[in-house]
């Protein structure tokens, strides 16, 4: 599948009418006219009617409908999933990348990449890539992309190779452990992740470190219909050695394990039904329960990366076999069943190998034995993979390094059913929006200051506002859930509801069902909260709020754990925890401090922003779905994006390209100028006719305030 490239303007570097094709031979173009019907603009802020939605996503379908993935918003990169392999990828596109202006070739993925190396080696300035995107956008294979360019045209050595294969094995193992089919995407990535890559002086990749954010533990425990647990449990038990399984006591069928197979209460919307239609949701629904089989995933072979990956990173084997017994103890666990006594207590049903499962007869009831039984399950899972992480980067590390950070995070999520998790999630997206418009803001104010032009201010709304509400010491919603949490007796989920009504029941972003009474204008429960993001309403059901905030385990659990002579569970589980009589943070709490930590890392580094479209929910290529997309392009704030872009000029090049693209419409400086470039620029626009009020000349570039402008000297080439 060969894309065709962006017509000239595009690749404005080239004088002649000829632009390179994909497969780097040099083509010629139709007129620049046509050609902008047909595929539209490479860059939105070059759309006549920058403000319409409709416009907006008019180029969008275009340049889709031509495998032009990709356009950019200034220097914002939105891409949207093509769901096919494109040909754009290749040796051959890394190095037409390599040292280019960003503007001179169609956007990509690898324009963005280069352009943050270079930035980085240049002005010694520590750089950050943020993707974001909903599920099944394709922000994982973005920062994939990213990586596998550094990989490829990054100076070398051969103890860089250890690192460079170190860095990009630690996906695989990430994904087997961190990732899991849902009916939004196949392979989705379950848990938030920002990655540094560490460059030594001469450029070159020599260490990373990773940090992972709110893994969705309860995944372990219960999938929804058409979903999987992570992808590590059906590689072990698909493709694991008989030897290797004997030893773990597992046999080679998912079928045998409860935290596989459970069947769980199933919320299909009807959104849902309409996507995937009726015959798909209901078979799934009745005949394949929790789909231990996938035609897009190959568990077996998976493995095989899996095991290798494990060794390039340097995990011996002993410690391979340690992690296994932990994922096999995993699903052991969840075969533990319950009978009830006569006294209401539970106990355990099953002959189990593991003998410290044994451990867990303690007087509970049926329902409180089974969620303590999952409370340790999601407990050793979620460690574990912290553990991982840890393990991961201690194989990565390197001192001293500048750095290119990849952040690979969950993207707003509107559900028909909001809880905990997209409460959680929509913080985050409130906090990196507010990030975003601070950094964007401030980048157009600087390179105003730097070239001499006056700045004229943007208005925007400022969602610091939401931030606060959610995250401010005593009344935010966190301050108030918390409160709940601790607070003894009869504290429950309508509780807290109810306190977020008296506290915070006046705030503009906040309203429930008492509050309206009932009046809304869309259809509110009665255990619901809703607030009003940046992006838009979302309602959150306040059931089991406290629940996953507390996410207690059982101190006798606990010690349980720092028993065991599993080394990884040792360190999982540390007896330092047992004797601090502190309560732990809650969850909440502790997603906003890595948070607040995650934005100081951030704030600290020059950004470049990737945003993720997914064009479909049925995962099919050449499918765009007007609906879905102009949601996407609400909730990543695209058009607010533009705005600010597009608030000032539209366009602005070096004097140098400039001249040296539009020089041959001019005698005077045609066939080359011998003044100071920006006279040259003064000349060639008066001839051109340019008004006062259509451009500034700033320091080093000349600054273009409407498409119009541009496009009638670009056609005046084409005309000549
Ligand atoms: P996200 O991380 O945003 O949830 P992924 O990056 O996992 O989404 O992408 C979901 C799927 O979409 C991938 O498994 C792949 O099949 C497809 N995909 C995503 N990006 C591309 C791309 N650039 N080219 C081809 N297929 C893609
Ligand atoms: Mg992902």
């Amino acid at each position: 599948m060969v894309p065709i490239a962006d017509p000239p303007l595009c690749s404005s570097s080239l004088s002649s009418l000829q632009t390179l094709g994909s497969d780097g031979v040099r083509i010629t173009m139709e007129s620049a006219l046509t050609a902008r019907d047909r595929v539209g603009v490479q860059d939105f802020v070059l759309l006549e009617n920058h403000t319409s939605e409709a416009a907006f996503i008019e180029n969008l379908r275009k340049r889709f409908k031509e495998n032009l993935i990709y356009t950019y918003i200034g220097s914002v990169l939105v891409s949207v999933n093509p769901y096919k392999d494109l040909e754009i990828y290749t040796k051959n596109h890394m190095e037409r990348y390599r040292g280019i202006n960003f503007y001179e070739v169609s956007p990509h993925i690898y324009a963005v990449s280069d352009n943050s190396y270079r930035s980085m080696r240049t002005e010694r300035r520590d750089q950050c890539i943020l993707i974001s995107g909903e599920s099944g956008a394709g922000k994982t294979e973005a920062s994939k992309k990213i990586l596998q360019y550094y990989a490829v045209t990054c100076p070398a050595s051969d103890q860089v190779e250890t690192v460079k294969d170190r860095l990009l094995q630690s996906n695989p193992v990430l994904e087997a452990f961190g990732n899991a089919k849902t009916l939004r995407n196949d392979n989705s990535s379950r848990f938030g992740k920002y990655m540094d890559i560490q460059f030594d002086f001469k450029g070159a990749p020599v260490g990373g470190h990773i940090l992972n954010y709110l893994l969705e533990k309860s995944r372990v425990v219960h999938q929804n219909h058409g979903e999987r647990n992570f992808h590590i449990f059906y590689q072990l038990i698909e493709g694991g050695e008989e030897d290797l399984l004997r030893r773990l006591g597992l046999e080679r069928n998912p079928q045998q394990y409860q935290y596989l197979v459970k069947v769980g209460h199933s919320r299909v919307s009807l959104y849902e039904l309409w996507c995937f239609g009726f015959n798909r949701v209901l078979s799934v629904w009745v005949s394949q329960g929790n789909c231990p089989k996938v035609s897009s995933i190959n568990d077996r072979s998976d493995w095989k990366v899996v095991r290798k990956a494990l060794s390039v990173i340097g995990f011996s084997e002993d410690e391979v076999e340690e992690l296994l017994n932990i994922i096999a103890s995993v699903l052991h666990l969840g075969n533990i069943q319950y009978g009830g006594e006569d006294s209401g207590n539970a106990y355990i049903t099953t002959d189990t190998q593991i003998k410290y499962l044994a451990r867990l007869k303690s007087p509970l009831n049926l329902e409180q034995a089974s969620s303590a039984r999952d409370a340790l399950s999601k407990a050793v899972y979620g460690r574990t993979f912290t553990w991982l992480v840890n393990k991961i980067n201690v194989s990565l590390a390197y001192k001293n390094a500048s750095v290119i950070g990849l952040l690979d995070i969950y993207g707003f999520e509107v559900f028909q059913h909001n809880s905990f998790e997209q409460f959680c999630i929509n913080y985050c997206n409130e906090k990196l929006q507010q990030l975003f418009i601070e950094l964007t803001l401030k980048s157009e104010q600087d390179e105003y200051e730097a070239e001499g032009i006056t700045w004229e201010p943007v208005q925007y709304f400022n969602n610091k506002i939401i931030c606060d509400l959610v995250e401010e010491k005593f009344k935010g919603i966190i301050s108030i859930l918390d409160e709940e949490c601790l607070r003894p007796g009869d504290a429950s989920d309508i509780t807290f509801l109810e306190k977020l009504e008296n506290t915070v029941g006046g705030h503009a972003h906040l309203t429930t069902h008492k509050l309206t009474d009932g009046k809304t204008r869309k259809v509110m429960g009665r255990e619901e909260f809703r607030l009003l993001h940046y992006a838009g309403e979302v309602n959150y059901n306040v059931n089991g709020f406290l629940d996953k905030n507390n996410d207690l385990l059982f101190r006798n659990l606990k010690e349980v754990m720092c028993m065991s002579d599993n080394k990884i569970l040792t360190q999982c589980f540390d007896r330092a925890e047992l004797k601090d009589s502190r309560r732990p943070e809650t969850a909440a709490t502790q997603f906003k401090t890595s948070l607040a930590k995650l934005m100081e890392i951030l704030m600290s580094k020059e950004p470049s922003y990737v945003r993720c479209i997914k064009p479909n929910d049925a995962k099919q290529a050449g499918r765009f779905d007007e609906v879905l997309i102009r949601h996407q392009v609400k909730y990543l704030g695209l058009m607010e994006n533009l705005r600010v872009r597009r608030a000032g000029f539209a366009y602005r090049r070096h004097y140098e390209t400039f001249l040296q693209r539009y020089k041959s419409l001019c005698p005077e400086t045609w066939p080359s100028w011998q003044g100071k470039l920006a006279d040259g620029v003064s000349t060639l626009v008066k001839h051109l006719g340019y008004k006062p009020e259509e451009y500034k000349l700033g320091r080093s570039k000349i600054f273009i305030r409407f498409p119009k402008t541009l496009f009638a000297t670009e056609d005046a080439l084409e005309t000549r």
